[in-house]
């Protein structure tokens, strides 16, 4: 079937390719989409954009190339396209307020290497983006793959980031991250070579949910991450929405008290102040002050203690998804999005929590939203959990044409 020697083909190379003329460029598209998720002909043609007939063109010639490994079976649309003995890795970071997520993948597999470190809330971003590098090339070499096949690296934080410098769009004091510049500079050191994209966490692990998870097959999906902070991504027909400044979708800083706390952002009464991950630690703290010792300190222990009964725990984790659906109430009515994927911690505690999240919704949006008949948009968890950043992380690598790396 191919003319090839029998030697893997190099996944950087064919993402190089040989020229920008435009078929080329489709090419590499189109071997884009396929490194991200195996799909069929239709799928590609979505997400690349590109016509039927390009996509049936490309995708024979690059199956005859050894490029391709296309399914046997019945009816050519159904039909999904493989990647076939192509050498390569991605990786996807993800940096959070407390811990980095590691997440690499072989171009050939679909399984995910894993791994995660927790950090001291002080570290500064420079300590952290290289302890990330780390752990992605143990990892890398633990699959039995080595630095010069990684193919683009993609890392996600907890601010937001201006997509097209990399560069923060506010100094962001509540991380320590007093940095102005390119943060991609952080990595380009320690991944020589490799394209780097550096996004919101949020609008990356929107992004994971939207190839690999919940959000699947949806056109338009709103995806919120209630943690430590609260954020959003909206990913419309396979695009982030980020805004102009890569803010959009920033709801942990919506206002909800007026007079409220002052937030870590500066302002007064943002939903985190409410509903955030140090608001609710601090009401069970204070609940159980004086009365109980083993006080909990994360908020992962709160939602285990909520699900094993604890009422104080139950009561404030309740009050605080009624307080995240009225803000998303906000953003539904402005958005209508088809569907809302709840991850953070809130999504973990999905059982006890998505029923009351939906209600307060329900209550506070316009009613076409929730209660239109046949197909009023849909309130689910996250599939992805704490993998979603990193593997929204890694596949936007993959999908950004960043062989335009400036040095
Ligand atoms: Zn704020």
């Amino acid at each position: 079937m191919t003319d090839r020697t029998g030697a893997p083909l190099d996944a950087r190379a064919l993402l190089r390719g040989t020229s920008d003329t435009a078929k080329d460029i489709n090419r590499r598209k189109i071997i884009r989409s396929v490194m991200i998720s195996p799909r069929t002909q239709v799928g590609i043609a979505k997400d690349t954009r590109l016509s039927p007939a390009t996509v049936s063109t490309a995708v024979a010639e690059l199956q005859q190339e050894g490029v391709f490994r296309v399914e046997t079976g019945e009816g050519e649309r159904g039909k999904r396209v493989h990647l076939g003995d192509v050498r390569g890795v991605a990786v996807g970071i993800e940096v959070d307020h407390s811990r980095v997520t590691i997440g690499v993948r072989r171009l050939d597999a679909v399984a995910l290497e894993y791994e995660t470190a927790d950090f001291g809330p002080d570290q500064p971003v420079a300590l952290r983006f290289r302890e990330a590098a780390r752990l992605a090339k143990d990892l890398v070499a633990r699959i039995g793959m080595s630095n010069d096949l990684i193919v683009s690296v993609g890392v996600g934080i907890p601010a937001a980031v201006d997509p097209r410098t990399a560069r923060l769009t506010q100094v962001s004091s509540s991380l320590g991250w007093d940095v102005g510049g390119d943060l991609r500079l952080f990595l380009y050191d320690e991944f020589p070579d490799t394209p780097v994209i550096v996004d919101n966490e949020a609008n990356l692990a929107a992004y994971g949910e939207y190839v690999y998870g919940a959000g699947r097959n949806h056109e338009t999906m709103l995806y919120v991450k209630a943690s430590t902070g609260i954020g959003a991504g909206l990913v419309v027909r396979g695009l982030i929405f980020r805004g102009r400044h890569g803010i959009a979708g920033e709801i942990g800083h919506l206002t909800m008290e007026a007079e409220g706390r002052v937030c870590r952002c500066g302002n007064r009464g943002c939903l985190e102040t409410v509903a955030g991950g140090a608001r609710i630690l601090e009401q069970v703290r204070q609940a159980y002050s004086g009365y109980r010792l083993d006080l909990p300190t994360t908020l992962d222990r709160v939602v285990e203690r909520a699900k094993s009964g604890d009422p104080v725990c139950r009561r404030v984790l309740e009050d605080a998804a009624r307080t995240i659906g009225l803000a998303l109430a906000t953003v539904c009515t402005l958005w209508d999005p088809e569907t809302v994927v709840v991850g953070g911690e809130l999504g973990g505690a999905a059982d006890l929590l998505l029923d009351v999240l939906r209600e307060s919704m329900r209550r506070h949006t316009v009613p076409g939203v929730f209660r239109v008949e046949n197909e009023p948009t849909t309130v689910v968890a996250s599939e992805l959990g704490a993998g979603a950043g990193a593997r929204g992380a890694l596949a936007f690598g993959l999908e950004v044409e960043a062989s335009a790396r400036k040095k």
